[in-house]
């Protein structure tokens, strides 16, 4: 049923004033962003709150799921994620931030401590030479 004036409920009910949209509250603030180096829309904005320095500032890092792109800054506490990239972001362009590339391979020495079990060491069949030869 359409609501051409929205004439069409005053039948059943009236009301105060025409429903709001609730659809969306709040509108979300994006919390993943474009790579300025691989251009990826993989990079992420973690703002650490309880960790502070002297000056008041709340550590942030910048981190892109695709390039390995990590950078960290000190950004005032109310800074949302998309202020802290929009500043990592002029840094970056103007070359004021120092960054480095971390790969995710790294990540292999606390989660195997916690699971206990190496994984690997049962791995076979891994060879797929043969693939190439069959693809003409
Ligand atoms: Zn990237």
């Amino acid at each position: 049923m359409m609501e051409l004036d929205g004439v069409v409920e005053l039948g059943r009910r009236r009301r105060k004033f025409r429903k709001p949209l609730l659809t969306r509250p709040l509108r979300t603030l994006p919390t993943i962003f474009e790579c300025p180096h691989c251009g990826a829309r993989a990079v992420s904005v973690d703002i650490r709150k309880n960790e502070r320095n002297e000056q008041g500032l709340v550590h942030a890092i910048i981190r892109c799921g695709n390039c390995g792109l990590y950078a960290e800054m000190w950004v005032p506490e109310i800074y949302h994620p998309v202020d802290v990239y929009s500043k990592f972001l002029d840094a970056y362009l103007e070359g004021r931030i120092e960054y480095k590339f971390v790969k995710e391979e790294k990540k292999v020495s606390l989660e195997e401590l916690a699971s206990g079990e190496s994984i690997d060491a049962n791995r076979e069949g891994g060879e797929r030479a043969e693939e190439e030869a069959e693809e003409w």
